[in-house]
């Protein structure tokens, strides 16, 4: 089968650390164009808005939108609107309100959206669902440390309301849904705002998921070693998920779980949804982030600076 034409949107640090190399090495998929406001990946045509892409090159079939989620809406809309198939960027939008309208939206259009958690296709996820399947767990712990220097430098956009270190956090969050059993509830938060910023640099959730503690540390201002674990008791063992579930050891002993990236994944399930018809959108992960801003402790922390 021949591949599929497919256009980026928002050309900055994700679309050229991650989707352009893996669209190049993708079977399935052709990138043919992008639309953005500045410089397109080298030899791809680029477009300001979808409308001026899809006059120019109709048999675009497809569209993968790495901007930030604040303005999706109106992307999604137009993509859709042109009978384009969607794949989406984490966190999926500014509000539940428009991330639960994609659905009904595509529908509308009959065309498939896939809503992407990338770390939920990191390497280990899969096999620790495999692993705990026959266990019972008894707590988890959640630590996600990182610099937002070093993964969005520059980056304002970050520190707009509703995001700040929800941004990684929102990915861990996306793995522990995808490996609990059961609901997981908020119980408490504590939210850390830098005192000239309308966003958290950190925070501390207390969740409960059928009866198991889950204990979360989200921090956006580590120095030096970054830290994405996921520590999991059961009844026989520890489960450890590290850097960012790429990783996983069982009571200390590494695993072996390969070394493919997300992204590859992703695309591939991407190009079985357009295949089947169908669509993804899971929004479990965002409701748990909007439930943290709703219960969460407020906290002037010092003011943060890029430098
Ligand atoms: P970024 O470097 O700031 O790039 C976003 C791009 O979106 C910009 O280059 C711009 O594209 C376009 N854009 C449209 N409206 C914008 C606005 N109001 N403000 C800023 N840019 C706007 O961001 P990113 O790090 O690639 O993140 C984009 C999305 O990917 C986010 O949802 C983020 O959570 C997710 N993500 C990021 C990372 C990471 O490590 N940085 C990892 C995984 C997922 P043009 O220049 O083409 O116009």
């Amino acid at each position: 089968m021949s591949a599929l034409p497919i256009a980026l949107a928002g050309i900055g640090k994700i679309a050229r650390d991650q989707h352009v190399p893996t669209l190049a090495a993708s079977t399935d998929f052709e990138l043919v164009a992008a639309v953005t406001g500045h410089e397109p990946p080298q030899g791809v045509p680029a477009f300001r808005t979808i409308g001026a892409m899809m006059a120019a090159m109709p048999q675009v079939r497809a569209i993968s939108i790495c901007t930030p989620p604040r303005g999706r809406l109106a992307l999604v809309e137009q993509a859709l609107a042109h009978g384009l198939h969607v794949m989406i960027e984490k966190p999926p939008a500014a509000t539940l309100n428009e991330a639960e309208a994609f659905a009904g939206m595509a529908a509308e259009a009959g065309r498939t959206f896939f809503a992407s958690w990338h770390s939920r296709a990191a390497a280990a996820v899969d096999p620790a669902l495999a692993w705990l399947s026959d266990r019972t767990i008894h707590k988890v712990t959640i630590n996600w440390k990182e610099d937002v220097r070093v993964w969005h430098p520059g980056q304002e956009w970050i520190w707009e309301p509703g995001i700040g270190v929800f941004d990684p956090g929102i990915n861990a969050l996306s793995v522990i849904t995808r490996l609990l059993p059961d609901t997981l509830m908020l119980e408490q938060a504590e939210l850390r705002f830098p005192s000239n910023r309308q966003a958290p640099i950190a925070a501390d959730l207390r969740l409960d998921s059928g009866g198991v503690p889950v204990h979360v540390a989200f921090d956006f201002d580590q120095r030096g070693p970054q830290t994405w674990t996921i520590d999991i008791e059961t009844d026989r063992g520890l489960l450890t998920l590290a850097d960012g579930a790429s990783r996983m050891a069982i009571d200390g002993a590494a695993v072996d779980v390969g070394d493919e990236g997300e992204y590859p994944r992703i695309y591939r399930h991407f190009a079985q949804l357009i295949a089947e018809g169908r669509r993804d959108i899971d929004l479990t992960p965002f409701r748990l982030v909007a439930d943290a801003f709703l219960l969460g402790r407020r906290v002037a922390v010092e003011p943060f600076e890029w430098t």
